[in-house]
């Protein structure tokens, strides 16, 4: 099945599109690919893609606008965001609109091919018993609908998002780390020794919606030196 997976390059820098291409289709993939922003969003929009490798800097419409476009219409669609080597601010803007991850330039073909097939292997949609957490008395995590309700109001989240709580209420007993965080969530092997920031700034993302003040968590708290712990009232 997942070589069958069908993946869209959307990338304007020659070399590197054609060079994803061949790589992908080497390993068994099937490819699109479009070659400015505003191609690339209208085949993310209209096809049906496993995952969507995305760049950052794109003729006519750039990254950012595209992933949030996606996200918009679909929350579980996976992104890979393509960002430029060092650019810290391309990766936390990548992940805050809601891509699953990151690959900084240039990367090594290795690494990329096992980034992509971990957030593959991921994707596959997995049915939850469960439908709310309740953090306390007006904050409801909704998992079905992939939701937050704070009293009237109701903030979004992504896939990627509510399988980190789920994970976490799961394990409430305990603080989590954030290796196990990518192995169990985002389906990275533990000897890949990935050096990503993708957990942490989840974490942060996740915190901006259901915290009362993000720097002072009271529900999803950090435990010094040993993980990320979700406090909640129960589970239904
Ligand atoms: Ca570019």
């Amino acid at each position: 099945m997942e070589k069958s997976a069908s993946i869209l390059i959307v990338e304007d820098e020659v070399a590197i599109r054609v060079g994803l291409v061949d790589v992908l289709i080497y390993h068994g993939y099937q490819v699109d690919y479009a070659e400015e922003g505003l191609s690339g969003l209208e085949k993310a929009l209209t096809g049906k893609y496993d995952l969507i490798l995305l760049d950052v800097m794109l003729p006519n419409i750039d990254g950012f606008n595209i992933c949030t476009k996606i996200r918009k219409q679909d929350k579980a669609q996976p992104i890979i965001m393509l960002t430029a080597k060092s650019a810290d601010e391309d990766i936390i803007n990548g992940l805050t609109l809601g891509a699953d991850d990151y690959v900084s330039k240039p990367f090594s073909v290795a690494q990329l091919i096992l980034r992509v097939k971990a957030v593959l292997r991921r994707s596959v949609p997995e049915t939850t018993e469960q439908t709310f957490i309740q953090l306390n008395g007006n904050r409801r995590i909704d998992l079905q609908n992939l939701c937050i309700q704070i009293g009237k109001e109701n903030i979004p989240f992504t896939k990627r998002e509510i399988e980190v709580l789920e994970y976490l209420q799961r394990h409430n007993q305990r603080p989590v780390t954030r290796e196990e965080l990518l192995s169990s969530v985002w389906g990275y092997s533990e000897e890949m020794e990935i050096e990503t920031r993708t957990v942490d700034i989840h974490i942060a993302r996740i915190r901006r919606k259901i915290e009362k003040d993000s720097k002072n968590p009271q529900f999803l708290i950090t435990v010094r030196g040993a993980g990320y712990r979700l406090i909640c009232d129960s589970v239904s």
